[in-house]
């Protein structure tokens, strides 16, 4: 069942929302050769709780930690701990806060210092996907359009969609219905109406789409070794169209 969300809902999301912002952006401050992910952690977990939010993802299914942190060939659902960031890495951040029962959800990924220029590009094409992906997420069309533009922007790059880890509906709880795969078919899938929210968050990689779990259970690396990255938005179908929640300013739409 997909959860339509009230306007006051999806205002509560928006201050979740600004909390994952903030968060973010304290990490990547931080970020930084010589830095393990373990510091990165203690800094969200003491910002998301010094605003009254709880970290989501700590204790879910027993994720030990307050953020994702996955470097290079780690796509997502990384543990923090003494992995100490080099010059050149790229590094996906990954954020949910709960506040006031309301969920919100974001990813950015990072370069660690100089990074060449094929993680650049990598990154660049993440993030446009995710806006080409947002730009679909008008009242009317179907998941499957923004699924087909995540797919099409990063497929014209040259790069790879992971297929086995899709966005999802959010807000009352961090994953709910519906699936939000990042490839597809335009005018498939559940149709998008007013108060339907959604984490929209391609995972790309500079090779081959197939990933594995490590023997921690959690983190998900690609097979083949090559550079993946992540970008996640909370985004909110309103009449006005797609709103994101985890985007300073938060509310505004896109250019
Ligand atoms: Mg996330
Ligand atoms: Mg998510």
């Amino acid at each position: 069942m997909i959860i339509r969300k009230s306007a006051g809902e999806i205002e509560a999301m928006a201050r979740a929302g600004r909390v994952v912002v903030e968060t973010i952006g304290i990490v990547g401050e931080a970020i930084a050769p010589g830095v393990t992910t373990a510091e990165l952690d203690e800094l969200a977990e003491e910002h998301i709780r010094s605003q009254g939010g709880e970290p989501t993802f700590k204790g879910y299914r027993g994720f030990p930690a307050s953020i994702c942190a996955s470097p290079n060939d780690m796509v997502v659902h990384g543990i923090p701990g003494s992995y100490r960031l080099a010059e050149g890495d790229v590094l996906s951040i990954d954020v949910g806060v709960t506040l006031d029962g309301l969920v919100a959800d974001s990813a950015h990924t990072f370069g660690v210092g100089e990074t060449d220029l094929e993680a650049q590009r990598l990154l660049e094409v993440c993030e446009g996907a995710l806006l080409a992906g947002i730009g679909e997420a008008q009242p009317g069309n179907h998941v499957g359009d923004v699924s087909a533009a995540v797919q099409r922007t990063t497929e014209a790059a040259g790069f790879s969609v992971v297929r086995s880890l899709v966005g999802h509906g959010v807000g009352r709880s961090m994953h709910e219905e519906p699936q939000v795969p990042n490839f597809g078919e335009p005018g498939r899938g559940p149709k998008l109406v007013p108060g339907m929210t959604i984490a929209i968050e391609p995972m790309i990689t500079a090779g081959s789409e197939e990933v594995f779990v490590a023997d921690d259970g959690w983190s998900i690396h690609t097979r083949d070794g090559s550079l993946a990255s992540h970008f996640e938005h909370t985004v909110a179908v309103t009449e006005a169209g797609p709103r994101i929640l985890t985007e300073e300013p938060v509310g505004s739409l896109l250019p």
